[in-house]
């Protein structure tokens, strides 16, 4: 393949965090040469100008002559019109330890491409290398990314190939003296490579990670739609988070999820929160990666890309990320029903869901998911927990409609078969419309209240139906007994409790307070990072003196205490033998 530019990235002094790129482009246009960078990252829905970080940019002839460049966006670089290839250079500045970002130092490196590349306008369609360089002064140092390789050593530095630009893009790099392990899963060779300090059992891993892979790739009844697969994963002290590829993921953790030589047989909460996360990026190499919206399949990287589906990619991926821990054999039905009830415990103590529906969720995505503050849980609803509770209504619909012969399963299989295998992307009532075809009946009533509405979502219905039981209880106690709430979520500080969110149309939101107020005083006592022990003490119904600080001022406020709302969930499978393998058949697809 003949390259239509080459970009090489190398570090002089990796200690100073600066990356320095030299791209060359062999045929300008005429015009003068215009050069853009991604101001955000496809998978993380937000605005982040990472052309900010870019400094020192200059251009120069083959013959080594300064030529003009013009700054003409804020992401956006022109280049005096030449005739002949051109030489950019300039550095990036990398101390970003996220998935979305780059980051440099002595110990390891670690980039996205849209942090480092630089598009060259009109040539985006064509063939790119990129030759990655070993930074100056580290020994032992090795790559991992999902790129193709073209002239590599065996330490993974030398050059990589991509088709085009986007596919640059879609290969985060590693590099560093970072630890591995390697499994097949369904003949697929994987590979984890974990940075940072740790002491996993990558055994384990390696087992737990197989069978998660291979559940899933099994689940879309056809082969991988890759020739192998890399989870690149930061290890820190509190790290977490994900960000998906076509043949790899991103991963940041925190050490203590990763299991140790003593994890028990059944998985700690944490390594189990671990697994979901490798489970919830590996299923999205089909989901989102490869079924796409029709709006991301050639994505305008330079601006917002509305779409009201993320309820699907996000929501239908986080359903599943958990069902398939369940059916790989990893965690037991029980921990299964577990999660789905926390799942659903957020969802009600989410007030934003009589607010905001789903779908405007999906699409407002960038200005408010994506830039949450004090307001957001009662404005917001998440696309990734209703999606995924509208999943499992949806899945279990179809199942109690058939006498179970159809599932969600068959309707992801069909997404698979007509938009992402072909490349076709799906359009916002394509998800309906397949649905609607294998049930043969119109679901226009589900979809006006589950996603173009704020309706309750039948969780409880459907959920005992399959033979699961749904109790709800208020957070400080037992089944059924009532307590006294504020309605505030905060924490203990200065002294006192800082609010950070007060409910809408709670006990504290009608007396007057606010979040960012300092509570330091119920009943004339002083109060203690316990304030809803202390509340939950005092009558429903009765009146309240709460002392809190706005800014330095000291206010009373008299509050009226109402009823803690229900909305913590435990789901539990029936006792009975037979019947506990009628609603088991959900969870396990047996
Ligand atoms: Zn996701």
């Amino acid at each position: 393949m003949h390259a239509a530019c080459h970009y090489t990235v190398m570090a002089r002094h990796p200690a100073s965090h600066f990356f320095q790129i030299t791209l060359h482009v062999h045929h300008p246009h005429p015009q003068g040469q215009l050069l853009w960078l991604p101001n955000w990252i496809v998978g993380s829905y937000m605005i982040r100008d990472f052309a900010r970080h870019i400094v020192s940019l200059s251009a120069r002839t083959a013959q080594g002559l300064l030529l003009d460049v013009n700054k003409v966006g804020k992401n956006q670089w022109k280049i005096e019109p030449h005739v002949g290839d051109i030489r950019v250079e300039y550095e990036v500045y990398a101390w970003d330890l996220s998935v979305r970002g780059a980051h440099l130092d002595q110990f390891h490196g670690y980039f996205n491409g849209p942090c480092l590349f630089l598009a060259v306008a009109g040539q985006e369609q064509m063939p790119v290398t990129l030759d990655i360089q070993c930074p100056d002064g580290v020994a032992g140092w090795k790559v991992a990314t999902g790129l193709t390789p073209r002239a590599t050593l065996a330490s993974g530095f030398g050059e990589y190939e991509a088709p085009d630009y986007a596919s640059l893009l879609d290969g985060p790099v590693e590099m560093g003296t970072f630890d591995e392990l390697e499994f097949a899963a369904d003949a697929v060779p994987h590979r984890m490579v974990l940075t940072g300090r740790q002491r996993a059992d990558k055994t384990r891993l390696a087992k737990d990670l197989g069978k998660i892979c291979e559940t899933c790739i099994r689940f879309w009844h056809d082969p991988a739609p890759f020739a192998g697969y890399l989870f690149q994963v930061m290890v820190t002290g509190n790290g977490y988070g994900g960000l998906e590829h076509g043949n790899s993921t991103s991963l940041m953790c925190s050490r203590d999820d990763l299991p140790l030589s003593t994890e028990p047989e059944r998985p700690s909460d944490k390594y189990r929160t671990f697994l979901g996360l490798c489970s919830h990026e590996y299923f999205h190499a089909w989901l989102v990666k490869r079924i796409k919206p029709a709006v991301l399949m050639q994505p305008d990287l330079e601006r917002e890309n509305y779409t009201p589906l993320l309820w699907v990619f996000e929501g239908f991926t986080s359903y599943y990320d958990d069902l398939i821990l369940a059916r790989s054999g990893v965690i037991s039905s029980q921990d299964y029903l577990d999660l789905l009830g926390q799942q659903i415990s957020r969802y009600l103590k989410t007030p934003g869901r009589h607010v905001q529906s789903v779908t405007e969720s999906s699409f407002d995505a960038w200005t408010k998911y994506y830039k949450p503050d004090e307001n957001t849980p009662n404005s917001v609803v998440s696309y990734y927990i209703k999606g995924s509770l509208v999943a499992l209504c949806i899945d279990l619909t179809l199942r109690q409609d058939s006498n179970n012969t159809l599932r969600l399963d068959d309707v992801m299989r069909l997404l698979w078969h007509e938009h992402g295998k072909p490349g076709i992307g799906v359009e916002p009532d394509t998800v309906q419309r397949l649905v609607e075809r294998l049930s043969g009946r119109v679901w226009s009533s589900e979809w006006t209240d589950w996603l173009h509405g704020t309706a309750e979502l039948p969780l409880k219905p459907l959920l005992e139906k399959q033979g699961i039981s749904l109790n709800l209880r208020a957070d400080s106690g037992a089944n059924g007994q009532v307590y006294a709430s504020l309605g505030v979520r905060g924490q203990a500080s200065e002294g006192g409790f800082l609010l950070q969110n007060v409910w809408r149309g709670g006990a504290a939101d009608a007396a007057g307070l606010s979040a960012g107020d300092l509570i330091i005083a119920v009943d004339g006592l002083k109060v203690s990072s316990q304030l809803e022990k202390v509340i939950a003490s005092y009558p429903v119904g009765g009146n309240l003196c709460i002392h809190a600080f706005r800014r330095d001022e000291l206010l009373p406020f008299e509050v009226h205490l109402q009823a803690a709302p229900f909305e913590n969930c435990a789901l539990a499978l029936p006792s009975d033998p037979g019947l506990r393998q009628r609603a088991e058949q959900w969870i396990l697809d047996q």
